[in-house]
């Protein structure tokens, strides 16, 4: 099936060649995003692979359908980015990859929280610099605090497996109840507003849809703790930004550790040393000493991208074959 790669960087050609190496699939690598403007690059290309911040709204997907598109493989686990219903519409089938490192992701959360709890990030400088003061660095114990995780689904589950070993207390929200963080890890399902009003650290691990779109907005942050650590390795609509940093002003927000944001379309993936930054929201959360931003690297490990690159050749494969497709993402 003749693919149109988008958003191609040099580390997804190693991988995705290596998965590839008998040459089952014609894959064309493109480096810009899918838009409505670049979308004709995969004029005769039956199939597209996508990566988060390509779009699949209803316009993009009515032009691909007219191309000749007829599966649009993600190369993510995430889809808020697919107008799903759409695509259903026009007969184009999406598929995903579902579950490729939960590690990665929890891994990465646990950095972001040691990291700003810790402040290596200010020790390594200060001490290439010959300053070994220890002003401004006081951390505290995870040990015995109070994490609160949303959403208990494989990368929640793993966050708390890692959290249980550090000896902190773990209580949850999630719509539906993960057997395994409530019997096996003894995790205490409570509401969201006593998991905001509980918690010392807030963890963010559920999809990014209409009912949890700004869940972190103003009320949620009064109901918090002060000093609160908040970490977002999910979708960064899942924060109100603007709410964030002025609780961030306020104090109420000790901590802020995020790898996603809302507005990253046009941030992240790229090296923009030389730019302007016009966007002054992002702006402003840079300027914070207790904000720590990593550009969606989360799932960025050896093993989750070659995991990727197999699971999306797989389930192009399956599409060719007429097979039954695990991965499928279907309308609601
Ligand atoms: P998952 O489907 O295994 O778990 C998601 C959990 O969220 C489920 O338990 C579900 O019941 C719960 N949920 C659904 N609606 C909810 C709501 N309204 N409130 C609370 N919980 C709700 O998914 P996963 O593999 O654990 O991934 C979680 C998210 O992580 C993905 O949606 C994706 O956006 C994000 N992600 C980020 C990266 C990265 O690199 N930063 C990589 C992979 C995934």
């Amino acid at each position: 099936m003749k693919t149109a790669f988008f958003s191609t960087k040099p580390y997804d050609r190693v991988y995705f060649d290596a998965a590839n190496a008998d040459g089952a699939h014609e894959i064309i690598y493109f480096e810009t995003r899918l838009t409505r403007v670049t979308l004709k690059l995969a004029e005769g290309c039956s199939c597209v692979c996508a990566f988060v911040n390509d779009s699949l709204d209803a316009s993009v997907l009515i032009a691909l359908a007219k191309q000749g598109t007829k599966l649009v493989a993600l190369r993510c686990a995430g889809f808020n980015n697919v107008d799903v219903n759409s695509a259903t519409d026009l007969g184009i089938t999406i598929v995903r990859v579902p579950a490729y490192s939960p590690y990665a992701v929890a891994e990465h959360t646990v950095a972001l929280m040691l990291t700003l709890n810790r402040k290596t990030y200010w020790a390594h400088s200060r001490v290439r610099e010959g300053n070994f003061s220890l002003d401004g660095l006081l951390g505290f114990d995870m040990h015995g605090k109070t994490v609160g995780i949303i959403g208990t689904g494989k990368i929640g589950e793993c966050t708390a497996r890692i959290m249980q070993g550090f000896g902190c207390r773990l209580i949850a929200y999630d719509k539906y109840r993960n057997p395994v963080c409530e019997n096996e890890l003894g995790m205490d399902y409570v509401s969201q507003d006593q998991l905001f009003s509980r918690a010392d650290i807030i963890t963010l691990h559920c999809p990014l849809l209409s009912e949890t779109h700004h869940l972190i907005n103003h009320d949620a942050i009064a109901k918090m703790k002060r000093d609160v650590m908040i970490i977002n390795t999910s979708r960064g609509a899942l924060i109100d930004t603007k709410a964030a940093i002025d609780g961030l002003k306020s104090g109420k927000i000790g901590y802020l550790g995020i790898d996603v944001y809302e507005e990253e379309e046009d941030i992240f993936f790229e090296d923009k040393t030389f730019e302007i930054l016009t966007d002054d929201v992002f702006a402003r959360l840079t300027t914070f000493p207790n904000v720590m931003i990593t550009g969606h690297q989360a799932y960025f490990t050896r093993e989750a991208v070659a995991r990727i690159a197999e699971t999306t050749l797989e389930n192009i494969t399956a599409y060719e074959k007429g097979k039954e497709l695990a991965n499928q993402v279907k309308a609601d």
